[in-house]
């Protein structure tokens, strides 16, 4: 998996902080914008996310090139619906070299790992044979599976950043998407230190965990109604 960050909105944080000031100010958008110091800047952020004011995150958005997820991801993915996506084709591009991801707990299993490795080889056998015979690529991309590998472009604005982050970190989320959103973070970080660490599973908002049982990081309510903590804190 390859994910590289490729555009943003210059000064991402500054953006938002004179989007969110603009509200309360005499002062323009583009004047708040040069005059925020970056304490004034830390504050407003802070402010915005406990206060739940998340609209002027939505200013500030993140073009992402993603490489080599399985279509099992991609379709988690492009579930979040407030997000652009465009995603290489089955329709038009035919599956020429073949390429798919193996989750751990089948390379951790030899026999069935080769299984595994067997049946991909022998649906993109398949499927090559129907492309030689005339059949559109289109169709016969039904034989193949969910492991193949898939690239996809995704722009997605800092808000629905912090809420895929709070449902795709989380470690009950499935480990492939939960890497992606790890890559993901990781890129914002780079650009955008103060927002990138806003991106966070979605217990360390809560103070505690809402699946039915917890990863051990944070307890669920449960738990700590039982007066038992299986807090990592
Ligand atoms: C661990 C996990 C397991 C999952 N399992 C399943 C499953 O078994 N089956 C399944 O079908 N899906 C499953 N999903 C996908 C899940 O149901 C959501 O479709 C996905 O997480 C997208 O999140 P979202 O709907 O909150 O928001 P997004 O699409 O990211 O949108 C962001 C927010 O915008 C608002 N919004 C967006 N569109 C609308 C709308 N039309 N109307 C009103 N408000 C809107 C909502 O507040 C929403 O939270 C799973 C997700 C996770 C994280």
């Amino acid at each position: 998996m390859r994910v590289a960050l490729t555009n943003f909105t210059p000064e991402p944080e500054r953006t938002v902080a004179a989007a969110a000031k603009l509200s309360t100010s005499q002062l323009s958008a583009a004047e708040l914008k040069e005059t925020l110091t970056p304490v004034q800047i830390d504050k407003l952020l802070s402010h915005l996310i406990s206060a739940g004011h998340l609209s002027p995150f939505e200013h500030a958005s993140f073009t992402f090139v993603i490489d080599g997820i399985s279509r099992a991801c991609s379709h988690q993915l492009v579930r979040h619906r407030l997000a652009s996506y465009t995603q290489q084709s089955q329709r038009y591009v035919a599956v020429k070299s073949l390429e798919y991801v193996t989750p751990p707990t089948i390379a951790a299993k030899a026999d069935l790992k080769a299984k595994y490795n067997d049946m991909v080889q022998q649906a993109h056998k398949l499927y090559t044979e129907m492309v030689d015979a005339g059949v559109p690529a289109e169709d016969a991309r039904y034989v193949l599976p969910n492991a193949m590998e898939t690239k996809i472009v995704m722009s997605m604005n800092a808000r629905e950043l912090m809420h895929a982050c709070s449902l795709r970190l989380c470690l009950k989320a499935q480990w492939e998407i939960v890497d992606l959103f790890q890559r993901i973070k990781e890129e914002v970080q780079k650009v955008a230190p103060r927002l990138g660490a806003e991106l966070q599973p979605k217990c360390f908002a809560l103070g505690y965990c809402n699946e039915r049982e917890s990863c051990g990081l944070f307890p669920t309510l449960k738990e700590i109604k039982g007066g038992v903590s299986t807090s990592a804190q």
